[in-house]
C-alpha cells in the first residue's frame, strides 16, 4: 500500500508534538478533567476569548452547573447571568441549547462521535474534534486559527486561501497526525504549540520541538507565513446611554430576544447628535425630561462593531410613561436586575455614578 504523502510529516511531527507536550503544557484548570462536558464547556468559553479571562469564569460556571442536566434545566437568564462579562452571549445560548439537546436526545451523556456531536446546537466542525479527541482520545482532527498557523508555517504554504482553518489540507494533516499517537496529547499539543510558541509574530522557533520539520524556518519564511491579514474597519456606533433615575432609581431595559446584546440589560440606546435624540422611541411623552447632562462616555468593542456611547444622565421626580414594549426595571444604586449585565453595561453603570 503507498502511503499519503503526509504520512511521514504526520509521523515526525506527532513524535516531536508528544513528549513536548507532556513536559512542558500549561497547567490549565480544563486539562485536569476528562469530563466530556466539562471539556465542552471550555471549548465554548475559549472561542474568542483569552485562556486568562476563561480562568476567572470556568470554575464557577461547572460549580453552577456541574452537569449537562444542571445546565438544561436552568434558566436562561440564570445562564446568561454566570456568562456576565464572559461576552459574545450567543455562545451561552447555544451551549444551553446545546444541554437541552443532549438531555433529550442522549440522555445528558455527551456523545463521543463526531456525527452526534455535530447534530448537538452551538458544536460546530472543530468543537466537535475538541470533544472528541480530548475527551475521548478520538482522532477526529481540529484546526482552529493556532492550529492553522503551525501548518501552513511547517508546510510552508504560502496561499492565503490555503492558510486559513477552513483549508482542507489542514485538516487531512491534522488527523494524520491525530492517528500517529495519544489523540488527547496530540490535539493539545498542536493548538498549545500556536498558542505558546509558534505565536503570530515572532515565534519562538529555538524552542519548537518540530523545528527540523518546519519549511517556513528553513526557508526564512516565518515572518510572512500566514500572510499579514488587511485590517477591515470595524462599523461604528455612535450611541448615547440614556440614565434616568426617579426616586434613586436608575431605569434599566431588556433588550430584544435577537441581535446584539440579546436579552441582557443595559440602559436605554438612543441616537447622538451632541445629545440623546429618538427620545420617543423610548418614552411617551419626551417633553417630559426637558434636562440631560453628559456624565460620561464609554468605548466597548465587539468582535464586529464599536459603540461609541456618551452617557446621559436626567433626574426626573416622576417615573415618565415608557414606550418601550420589552421588559423594565428600576434598580436601587449597587443593585442588578436578574440575568446578564455584559460588562458594557457594567461600563455604563459606572460612568452613571450607579
Ligand atoms: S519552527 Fe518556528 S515557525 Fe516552524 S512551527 Fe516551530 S515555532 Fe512555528
Amino acid at each position: 500500500m503507498t502511503e499519503a504523502p503526509d504520512s511521514a510529516l504526520a509521523t515526525a511531527l506527532a513524535a516531536g508534538l508528544a513528549p513536548w507536550f507532556e513536559a512542558s503544557h500549561r497547567d490549565l484548570t480544563w486539562r485536569r478533567t476528562a469530563d466530556p462536558y466539562a471539556i465542552w464547556v471550555s471549548e465554548i468559553m475559549l472561542q474568542q476569548t483569552r485562556v486568562e479571562t476563561v480562568e476567572r469564569y470556568y470554575a464557577d460556571f461547572l460549580a453552577r452547573f456541574p452537569t449537562v442536566e444542571a445546565l438544561a434545566d436552568a434558566e436562561q437568564s440564570e445562564v446568561l447571568e454566570a456568562w456576565s462579562g464572559l461576552g459574545y452571549y450567543r455562545r451561552a445560548r447555544l451551549l444551553h441549547k446545546g444541554a437541552q439537546h443532549v438531555r433529550d436526545t442522549f440522555g445528558g451523556t455527551v456523545p463521543g462521535d463526531g456525527a452526534s456531536l455535530l447534530g448537538v446546537p452551538g458544536i460546530g466542525k472543530y468543537t466537535a474534534g475538541a470533544i472528541a479527541s480530548i475527551a475521548f482520545d478520538k482522532p477526529q482532527p481540529l484546526v482552529d486559527g493556532n492550529v492553522a498557523r503551525v501548518l501552513s508555517r511547517v508546510c510552508g504554504i504560502d496561499e492565503p486561501k490555503q492558510q486559513d482553518a477552513t483549508a482542507k489540507g489542514h485538516w487531512r494533516l491534522t488527523e494524520a497526525i491525530l492517528t500517529r499517537g495519544r489523540p488527547r496529547v496530540l490535539a493539545q499539543a498542536l493548538m498549545e504549540l500556536g498558542a505558546t510558541v509558534c505565536t503570530p509574530k515572532s515565534p519562538r522557533c529555538e524552542a519548537c520541538p518540530i523545528r527540523d520539520h518546519c519549511n517556513a524556518l528553513a526557508t526564512g519564511r516565518t515572518a510572512t507565513i500566514p500572510a499579514p491579514r488587511k485590517k477591515v474597519a470595524q462599523p461604528l456606533d455612535r450611541l448615547c446611554a440614556l440614565a434616568v433615575v426617579s426616586r434613586k432609581r436608575l431605569l434599566m431595559i431588556k433588550r430584544p430576544a435577537t441581535g446584539l446584546l440579546a436579552s441582557m440589560w443595559c440602559l436605554p440606546l438612543v441616537t447622538d447628535e451632541d445629545g440623546p435624540t429618538e427620545l420617543g422611541t423610548v418614552f411617551e411623552d419626551a417633553e417630559v425630561i426637558d434636562r440631560w447632562s453628559r456624565v460620561g462616555a464609554v468605548r466597548h468593542v465587539f468582535t464586529h462593531r464599536i459603540w461609541e456611547l456618551s452617557v446621559c444622565r436626567a433626574n426626573v421626580p416622576k417615573r415618565p410613561a415608557l414606550a418601550l414594549t420589552g421588559e423594565v426595571a428600576w434598580v436601587s444604586p449597587g443593585d442588578r436586575p436578574p440575568g446578564g449585565i455584559p460588562s458594557v453595561t457594567t461600563k455604563l453603570l459606572n460612568a452613571a455614578g450607579f
